[in-house]
């Protein structure tokens, strides 16, 4: 499918709307006609033949044919309007929805600025082609046909001497439209870079301010600034070339008629009312001829901006459904990592990873940064696809899902949090969007996040994220376990989500996620010991590689990484560990 097949896609529903529109142009340009026709008889007619009762009735037909044409015009003005809104209201609306599938890739290849563009400025070159541009060509067209007939039939031989500019025009025509596509190319992606730079910096605006880099990103800024201007001077200036060219054709039919029209009426070849109404006709010649050189511009930013979209919206995400994929309300069962490789752009990230948890169990990953902790996840949540090996929950391999399902049952709170700009009920609800204010208190009662959100000025319903009130990392980590808590996930993983919390904190929301969810498996990635010493499992991973396994006990007996990191973690941990461990003993005991 070409771009522009694409769009006709889109354009399909409103073809009614588009050939009535069409015909109502046709109604127009050939009421356009009557009146320069009028005007010849009122000359040859009323003026030179004396025949003034007929004036009256021409100039009420004239009357008659400027008001229904105006009302014709702004029916079909009324129509192509819509016509547009709806397309690219369609067309929008089908973006977006490739955009909210795209995968994880798609979005590391991608800047914001850039599909950002694509929705707003892109869209609306789009929009002006379906509501001005194709009746404006069509009528441009057919007026200048029309005036052209209408002179043949007036005189022959003046029409034939009219006919000189077509070739000319043909042929200007297309050098314009090869010159300018490229530079609007270029427009499209200056404006696309400069959107990206504004958006980065806006959003990123702290690092800058901390940084004191507000001059340097100003500077670049210009750069980027100046590339568009450029880009934007280069293209008017192939109109500019090309405009003026139009300009002189359409005087030159002016010229013509003067000259071999004049010399017709002075021989009697043509009366002086023949002569008016073709010089009526001029204009109806002269006009488009002056119209072509922007008609051209304006379709090929359509098909400048159309391609783009096309190109990012044909992207297919990697990360592909089953035909069939197989859906369920809670994927469960044991997970199991048989001999996992993964590999991004040639560099290996994970190695043959093996490992199996079974439901209710907590395996906790331990390892230096870049190790591949976060890719492993990531693979859990088919973010990305192993390159070998397989992930199974239950026996079924995680491709097999339904990625709904598969995803809706994983309760995830990433590394990275983002909250939306909404309230903070309506951030933590975000997984279960249905679930009572009960059930977002319990998920924020587990997360230990009550407590802080009570005290912010308008308690649940304060806003946070992008517009909203600040919040210390450790707040906004809590949140994020909450959402990913509220969905009630059978498979709940934490990604450094303790990163930021005290130590007491952790420890309390450690075992209120125990207290509730007994069958759920729980993965905790974490940097510190005193995050995954309960867990069942402990991975500890590097370059990629499982390096070691076991329980802590275990792990500390080995001697290796895992020791050495309790080591070094031992003097801040060393009062706490002694209190774990007592509480251990007594839970051990109570067993
Ligand atoms: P940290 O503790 O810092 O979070 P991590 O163990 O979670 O580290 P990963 O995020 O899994 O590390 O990254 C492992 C390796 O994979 C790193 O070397 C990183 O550069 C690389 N990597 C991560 N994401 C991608 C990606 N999208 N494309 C290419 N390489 C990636
Ligand atoms: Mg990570």
């Amino acid at each position: 499918m070409t771009p522009f097949q694409w769009f006709l896609s889109y354009l399909k529903k409103y073809r009614w709307y588009m050939i009535t529109g069409l015909v109502l142009v046709v109604v127009t340009t050939v009421l356009a006609l009557v009146s320069p026709y009028i005007s010849g008889r009122i000359v040859d007619d009323v003026i030179q033949g004396g025949a003034y009762d007929l004036l009256l009735n021409l100039i009420l037909a004239l009357v008659a044919v400027t008001v229904l044409r105006s009302a014709l015009r702004f029916t079909f003005l009324m129509l192509f309007e819509t016509s547009s809104q709806g397309v690219l209201y369609s067309l929008r609306e089908a973006v977006f929805k490739k955009f909210m599938k795209e995968d994880f890739d798609f979005y590391n290849r991608n800047r914001t600025g850039d599909l950002m563009s694509r929705q707003t400025g892109d869209m609306d070159a789009v929009r002006h082609f379906v509501s001005h541009v194709i009746y404006f060509s069509f009528e441009n067209v057919l007026t200048f046909v029309m005036a052209l007939v209408m002179i043949f039939t007036v005189n022959v031989k003046l029409a034939v001497c009219m006919l000189i500019v077509l070739p000319f025009t043909a042929l200007i025509t297309y050098c314009q439209s090869k010159e300018i596509k490229p530079t609007f190319e270029k427009v499209r992606r200056c404006f696309s870079s400069l959107n990206a730079f504004a958006q980065e910096n806006i959003s990123g605006n702290r690092v800058v301010k901390a940084f004191a880099k507000e001059d340097f990103e100003t500077q670049k800024f210009d750069k980027e600034n100046d590339a568009y201007r450029d880009a934007q001077i280069e293209s008017s200036n192939v109109w500019r070339k090309y405009i003026p060219i139009f300009e002189i054709f359409s005087n030159l039919l002016t010229v013509v008629l003067m000259v071999v029209g004049g010399l017709m009426v002075i021989q009697k070849e043509m009366t002086m009312g023949q002569f008016v109404t073709v010089n009526g006709y001029l204009w109806m010649l002269n006009n488009p001829l002056r119209q072509f050189g922007w008609i051209i511009n304006d379709a090929q930013r359509f098909f400048t901006s159309i391609e783009k979209i096309f190109s990012t919206y044909s992207v297919e995400p990697e990360i592909r459904e089953l035909e069939v994929p197989l859906a369920s309300e809670r994927v469960t069962g044991t997970i199991k990592f048989e001999n996992v490789y993964y590999y991004s752009y040639n560099d290996v990230i994970l190695r043959d990873i093996n490992f199996e948890v079974k439901p209710g169990q907590t395996v906790g990953i331990i390892g230096a940064t870049g190790s591949g902790k976060s890719t492993l996840i990531n693979l859990l949540c088919r973010f990305y696809d192993v390159t070998d090996g397989r992930i199974t929950i239950g026996r079924v391999n995680v491709k097999n899902f339904d990625l709904h399902s598969l995803r809706g049952s994983i309760g995830i709170a990433m590394q990275d949090v983002f909250l939306f700009s909404d309230t903070i009920e309506g951030n933590i609800a975000y997984g279960n969007p249905e679930c009572s204010f009960e059930e977002v208190e319990k998920a924020a009662k587990i997360a230990n996040a009550d407590d802080f959100i009570r005290k912010m000025p308008e308690g649940y319903d304060t806003i946070v994220g992008e517009r909203g009130v600040g919040l210390s990392g450790g707040q906004r980590q809590r949140i994020s376990l909450a959402r990913a808590l509220v969905k009630d996930p059978s498979i709940l993983i934490l990604d450094d989500t303790t990163s930021a919390i005290d130590m007491e904190t952790e420890s309390a929301i450690q075992s209120e996620l125990k207290a509730v969810g007994k069958d759920r498996t729980v993965f905790i990635i974490a940097h510190r010991i005193s995050s995954i010493m309960d867990a069942d499992l402990i991975l500890v991973l590097s370059n990629g590689r499982i390096v070691e396994r076991g329980t802590h006990e275990s792990l500390l007996a080995q001697r290796g990484y895992y020791y050495t990191v309790f080591n070094h973690q031992y003097g801040e941990f060393d009062e706490f560990r002694a209190r774990r461990m007592e509480e251990r003993g007594n839970r051990n005991g109570q067993k």
